[in-house]
Order: C-alpha cells, then sequence, then structure tokens
C-alpha cells in the first residue's frame, strides 16, 4: 500500500514582498525547515495580483532563489493567483506561468467583502467567485482555502455569524462535482482547522473523497512558525479514509 505523502503546497517564501518581507522566510529556509520535519513534496508561493506589495519583480527572484536550491525532497513553486481582487488579467498570469516555468497555480477567493450586503448574498457570491475559477479558469491547479474566510468575516462583523454549516449543501455539492468534472484540486487549509469538527466540513471532504477529488494540502504560513502546519489536515483525511493516491502533487 501507498504510504501517506507528506505535504504542503501553500507556503508563503514571504521575504520576497514589499512592506513587511519575513526575513527568515527565504526559500532555503523554509526548505530546510521542511526536510528537518520530514515532508516528502512541498511548493512554495507568493501572491500574485496587482496590489504594491507584490511587485512582478519579487516573484521573479523567489523563483530565481527556487532555481538555485536544492534538496533531497521534492519542491515545486508555484503562486497564489487573486482571481478578483487586485487580479492580473489572466492572460497575463497564463504568460507568466510559462515564462517563469511556475508548476501550479492555487486560485484563491478572498474576503470577497465588496459583495457583502448579508449572510446570503456572500453566500451566493462566494459560491459564484469560486465556481467562476473551477470552470472557467483552467490555468488554476487547486482551489485554496475553500469558505474559510467567514470566521474572519464574522470576526469583524461583516457578517453576523460563520458555521461551515452555514453554506448550503447544495453548493457544496455543486462546486464538489465541479471540481471532479474539471481535474481541479481543492485545498484543506490550516485555516480550515476550526470546520473540521463540522458535520457539514466532514460531509463535504467526505463527498471530495467519493468523487475522487485530489486534495491539496496547505499550511498557508508566512511565517516560519507555522511551517508544519498540517498535522491537523492530515489528520483529518486519514481519518476519513481518503487515500493517498488521492492527495494532490502538481502535474497529476
Ligand atoms: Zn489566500
Ligand atoms: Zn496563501
Amino acid at each position: 500500500m501507498q504510504s501517506w505523502p507528506k505535504t504542503d503546497f501553500h507556503l508563503h517564501a514571504t521575504f520576497h514582498r514589499l512592506g513587511t518581507p519575513q526575513a527568515e522566510m527565504t526559500v532555503p529556509n523554509i526548505v530546510q525547515r521542511c526536510e528537518a520535519l520530514g515532508y516528502e513534496a512541498i511548493g512554495i508561493v507568493e501572491h500574485l495580483n496587482l496590489t504594491p506589495k507584490h511587485p512582478l519583480r519579487c516573484l521573479e527572484e523567489l523563483v530565481a532563489s527556487f532555481r538555485q536550491t536544492r534538496s533531497t525532497i521534492k519542491l515545486y513553486v508555484g503562486a497564489e493567483l487573486d482571481i478578483f481582487r487586485d487580479a492580473l488579467p489572466l492572460d497575463e498570469a497564463r504568460a507568466l506561468k510559462e515564462r517563469l516555468g511556475l508548476d501550479y497555480y492555487l486560485g484563491s477567493v478572498h474576503d470577497c467583502v465588496t459583495a457583502i450586503a448579508d449572510l446570503d448574498a456572500y453566500l451566493a457570491a462566494y459560491h459564484r467567485r469560486l465556481m467562476f475559477i473551477v470552470t472557467e479558469v483552467d490555468l488554476v491547479d487547486a482551489i485554496a482555502h475553500p469558505w474559510t474566510f467567514g470566521h474572519s468575516l464574522a470576526r469583524r462583523g461583516i457578517i453576523p455569524r460563520w458555521r461551515f454549516g452555514d453554506v448550503p449543501s447544495a453548493m457544496l455539492v455543486d462546486l464538489a462535482h465541479a471540481a471532479a468534472a474539471h481535474g481541479k484540486a481543492i485545498e484543506i487549509n490550516r485555516n480550515a482547522a476550526a470546520d473540521f469538527v463540522d458535520l457539514a466540513y466532514r460531509a463535504f471532504v467526505g463527498l471530495l473523497r467519493d468523487l475522487g477529488v485530489r486534495l491539496a494540502i496547505g499550511s498557508d504560513a508566512h511565517y516560519m512558525k507555522d511551517v508544519g502546519g498540517t498535522t491537523a489536515q492530515e489528520a483529518l483525511l486519514q481519518e476519513m479514509g481518503v487515500p493517498p493516491r488521492q492527495i494532490w502533487l502538481p502535474g497529476r
């Protein structure tokens, strides 16, 4: 039987950003830490969007550093593509993936705040955006942290409350089937850990498992203390009987 592949495809090399760069979060430092933690394959990213914090040259420098980094573990490089907020035009993102030789794009819907009038409006807008990425944006390989922003929106009082179970199950069923049909991986992000006890979240993961959707594991680490933040995701997926072959790696 195939052994469980310890992976993390959402590690931000935040050394490569303007404004608040993290001195320790260089590509070689992240790789070294992941080697020590026993990872089999990892992916390094930064955000790719039009905000001043993330000029293109930062991603170019990250990729240059990546190309010089050697390791005993399988290394991949990609970017987290904002599809709706300060988004790079998709044809530019496509050309860049090619030019920089990126292994993958995570596609993200972030806070979606502009679309919020009330909880129902938020649910509809967020769902529409996720579905757009899955069905229309073929250059995205994996959907980052679906539905994890509700907690922070509720904390900030932007929506009245949040539980994963507030997402209508029909939306989750749609998303899962679309991911299966379009060959997109769905990420199980550390920031969803609060939802792991929610039966609705487990039902969603169970459906993804049963449909054969690949599951990407991500810590979303921006700081060194968060590198290694995949154990809760691994435990959940193992407990739910997700077979090792269903854990996503870029290009398969
Ligand atoms: Zn994100
Ligand atoms: Zn991220």
